[in-house]
């Protein structure tokens, strides 16, 4: 094999973002993908993600220009049991993920082939044996990937369900609920013409728990939709082996090599700069660790608050009291509130200095 050929496992956004990169280098990048087509893996996909996020800083980071991905939002709503509150949005962002022509899967795919990057699918690697030394790995979510890496997993389960975007009023918008059906929360995000609603849970999500939902939603909402899936899952959690560049020779990026997690909002922001970070494992060692450093450094405390609330057993009355007495919140808002890295905004304590209370 060609000495400046690298293999990346995982056609996601760390993965790609990775490759783009290093052709732009000068390797000869190949990409494997488990997946039938683009961001096809299970059936979560279309899907619209949420996340704070600065584009043009991030865009400059990674060396692309990510922001025609991104859709500010438009309208923030929290939904507390029976109490609704409008959020200010600035800082908001919604990106398509998946295989259709708007998603951000496709835009960087694009960016890919057209450099001459080889992309192939319906190729699944079982075993890290199975993939050359000289590889990236991205394989995001899959419960083997992490195994074999070591990377410490929660199981999650919730459910999820999608339809064409049918009611103005859901434009742009980003809206959560929390309710007893779920230790954690459920939220809807919309863009394009695409209205995506995905809620998650720490325990089995019974029939019962997804009907309280269903009726949550179009008691405070109107809203429906007209089919419903349920989702098991595996994301990545705080432990002493969750931070790690390489695996022997092989460079990790995305998901596996622990910088996300998307309950503490660095789902998107932590797989794009990874990406990079995965070239610079090549181009510039040093650098890379320094900046893998100094950005898990900041992750570090999303990552704390998002794992102690996780371990909550009182998430309903928090959620209330956080909503109700904003101002109590601020210190801790505070302390994620500049984690998230290349932002010289205050995306949390801002969200909250726009609430009001929702009088129906
Ligand atoms: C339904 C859903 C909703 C989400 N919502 C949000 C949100 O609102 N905000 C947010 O910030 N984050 C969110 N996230 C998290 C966010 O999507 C991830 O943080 C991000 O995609 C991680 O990027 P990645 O490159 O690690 O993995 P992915 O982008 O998931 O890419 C992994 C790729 O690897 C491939 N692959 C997997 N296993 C193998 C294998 N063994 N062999 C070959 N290929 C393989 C897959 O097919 C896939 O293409 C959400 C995730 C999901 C699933």
């Amino acid at each position: 094999m060609s000495a400046s050929k690298i293999t990346i496992v995982g056609a996601g956004l760390s993965g790609l973002v990775a490759g783009i990169n290093l052709c732009r280098e000068g390797y000869e990048v190949e990409i494997w993908d488990a997946a039938k087509s683009l961001g096809m893996l299970e059936d979560f996909h279309p899907s619209i993600h949420a996340t704070p996020i600065d584009p043009a800083r991030v865009s400059n980071y990674i060396g692309i220009d990510i922001s025609p991905c991104f859709t500010p939002v438009k309208r923030f709503r929290m939904i507390v049991e029976k109490e609704k509150f409008d959020l200010n949005p600035v800082n908001y962002y919604l990106v398509e993920r998946g295989g259709r022509k708007t998603s951000i899967d496709t835009y960087l795919y694009n960016i890919a082939v057209d450099m001459g990057i080889k992309v192939h699918f319906d190729h699944y690697v079982r075993r890290l044996d199975d993939i050359p030394e000289r590889a990236v790995v991205a394989t995001g979510f899959d419960k083997e990937g992490m195994e074999a890496i070591g990377v410490p997993y929660d199981q999650g389960t919730g459910a999820y369900a999608r339809k064409k975007l049918d009611d103005p009023r859901f434009e742009d918008a980003l809206m959560g609920w929390s309710g007893k059906y779920s230790t954690d929360y459920g939220y809807l995000s919309v863009a394009n013409d695409l209205m995506f609603f995905l809620v998650f849970t720490r325990y089995p999500m019974t029939d019962e728990n997804i009907e309280e939902c269903k009726r949550h939603l179009e008691e405070s909402e109107g809203l429906t939709f007209p089919k419903w899936s349920k989702h098991s899952g595996t994301t990545p959690v705080l432990g002493k082996d969750s931070l790690k560049l390489f695996k022997g020779n092989r460079v990790l990026t995305g998901t596996i090599c622990g910088m996300i997690d998307p309950a503490g909002m660095f789902g998107i922001h932590g797989a794009l700069m990874s990406g990079k970070i995965a070239e610079l494992a090549y181009t510039d060692t040093e650098r890379a660790l320094e900046d893998f450093e100094r950005f898990n450094k900041n992750f570090h405390r999303v990552r704390v608050v998002s794992a102690a609330m996780r371990r909550m057993p009182m998430r309903l009355p928090m959620a209330h009291l956080m909503m109700r007495f904003p101002r109590l919140m601020t210190p801790s808002l505070k302390m994620i509130d500049d984690a998230v890295p290349g932002y010289d905004g205050h995306w949390a304590v801002d969200m909250m200095k726009g609430r009001t209370i929702v009088k129906d």
